[in-house]
């Protein structure tokens, strides 16, 4: 029997589906190859893990062996009162757990520290001098590493601790509430997730795959997505969502979009009233008319109408110059490296970008100043700009506090403000609905006819392609990450032609 890990409590969070599918799921069917931005990930985790070990000063290195001959050293050092230990090896029961240092107390207990490649606390907003909550997937892996050192009688504390992207530690406490509003602690978090994934493993439960926006990095992806067309699963609407569906699922005993097509919303909102009367407030939670009708709408588009529909008229304005505009940037190092432009004057089409060639601050300036200087170039109020997203948007925002030289908050606020300057993803949601279970570009513009030069376009394998192109400098690597995102412009483009034509 498999045991619980940091990994499985991880991935639950993650997809509460995808415990089950590795241990029970049809096996020839997961990719073996891992996901390119994933393998980056991990890549950078590898590279951060080395400078902070690095700059530890002595400690306990219990990396090698297998896991038991580990769990024993791990045991034998800590009965020795070994002030720091690195890749420890845990194991109770069922539950096995290695966190990256275990340091010991002035009480000789120990202490679980992991060290992660993101920000220790999330949601922090600095301004309001907010310091942000603890991370879920962190708290959940730190809580089975502090269970199974109180287990082996290693620790009686709640506190754990993370080194973060900035080499900062930060302590979570997990016998705090998860939130303002939330009623559960973080351990009690922890026991149900745990609880959950012991039933998975054991199949002794079993949840549905989803199509989701997470899909996209998972080895189950084409299997999942394979489970979700032949059931007709309710996740192929747009937005629906897992936890609506097996809400619907539940409380409707309604499995397939074929039925759910039938729905009566109407009848459905009064049952749920009588529910409600009743004191069952459980009853289709946080589903409502609105969200079940749209819900209804695009499940009919999907399986019968079969074509794009608009809800009302969309103007766009008449300009000489008309710009699709997209940003490639590495979230991993927080780095804007292109902005690219197709751009529309008449007759005339081609392809601005402003690309770095270089992983420093000095780069990502000069070439967003480039960008605005070529936006200062063009016929005052007589361009417009498309995007898709509000990625954009709130990229510049940040990218102005940190080089607010270039250009005042008020200038990148009026740009985006502007009539002209478009989200056509908020246009593509408010006013109208399509054929496809998802509205990013790729599926729209895919669905439109339009086509990527690459075979496999992905802003994922951007960012890998760009990593690549810095350590090597091979301009084939550029060729193709700048062909990706002027496509992806492109695409922008015949998306807002066709909204215009709907
Ligand atoms: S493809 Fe999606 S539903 Fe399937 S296991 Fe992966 S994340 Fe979960």
């Amino acid at each position: 029997m498999p045991f619980i890990t940091a990994s499985k409590l991880y991935d639950y969070i993650q997809c509460p589906h995808r415990v089950w599918r590795d241990a029970h799921g049809p096996q020839e069917e997961k990719n073996p190859e891992s996901n390119p931005f994933v393998e980056l990930l991990w890549e950078k985790g590898v590279k951060h893990e080395e400078k902070i070990i690095s700059q530890l000063g002595e400690y306990l290195d219990l990396c090698d062996g297998s896991h038991e001959e580990r769990f024993a050293r791990t045991t034998e050092a800590m009965k020795k009162k070994e002030p720091l230990i690195y890749q420890g090896v845990l194991i109770h029961e069922n539950m096995l757990g290695i966190p990256d240092l275990l340091k010991k107390l002035p009480d000789d207990t120990y202490m679980p520290i992991d060290i992660k490649s993101g920000m220790g606390f999330e949601g922090a907003d600095e301004e309001e001098g907010e310091e942000g909550k603890p991370k879920k997937h962190y708290a959940v892996q730190l809580c089975l590493y502090d269970d199974l050192l109180k287990r082996l009688g290693f620790c009686t504390h709640n506190s754990v601790q993370v080194i973060d992207i900035h080499g900062k530690t930060v302590e979570y406490d997990l016998t705090a509430l998860m939130g303002p509003r939330s009623k559960k602690t973080w351990w009690e978090y922890y026991e149900e997730v745990k609880k959950y994934v012991d039933f998975l493993l054991k199949d002794q439960h079993r949840n549905k795959p989803a199509s989701a926006s997470i899909c996209k990095l998972c080895p189950w992806y084409n299997s999942c997505k394979k489970w979700c067309e032949e059931t007709k699963d309710l996740t192929n609407v747009f937005y629906l969502g897992r936890s609506n569906r097996d809400r619907i699922n539940e409380d409707l005993l309604i499995e397939n979009l074929d039925e759910f097509i039938g729905l009566d919303v109407a009848e459905v909102m009064k049952q749920k009233e009588e529910e409600k009367k009743a004191g069952n407030t459980e009853f289709l939670y946080r589903l409502g008319e609105d969200s079940l009708s749209k819900a209804l709408r695009r499940a009919i588009i999907l399986r019968q109408t079969k074509k794009p529909v608009a809800y009302g008229t969309m103007d766009f304005p008449q300009v000489s110059h008309e710009l699709f505009f997209d940003i490639e940037d590495d979230p991993t190092q927080d780095f804007v490296y292109l902005h690219g432009v197709y751009e529309r004057a008449g007759k005339n089409e081609r392809f601005v970008h402003f690309t770095a060639t270089e992983l420093s601050e000095e780069e990502e300036k000069r070439v967003w100043q480039e960008f605005w200087n070529y936006i200062a170039s063009l016929p005052k109020d007589d361009f417009a700009v498309y995007y898709y997203s509000h990625h954009e948007e709130t990229t510049y925002k940040r990218l102005q506090k940190r080089y607010s030289d270039v250009i005042s908050a008020e200038a990148v606020e009026q740009f985006f403000d502007h009539p002209h300057v478009i989200d056509l993803y908020s246009t593509v949601q408010k006013k109208t609905d399509w054929p496809v279970g998802s509205y990013s570009l790729k599926a729209l513009a895919t669905y439109l006819g339009f086509s990527w030069r690459d075979e496999t376009p992905s802003g994922a394998l951007s960012i890998q392609w760009f990593n690549a192109y810095l350590e090597s400098k091979d301009e084939s690597i550029l060729k193709r990450l700048l062909e990706y995102n002027e496509d992806d412009c492109k695409a922008t483009m015949v998306l807002k032609d066709a909204l215009e034509n709907l």
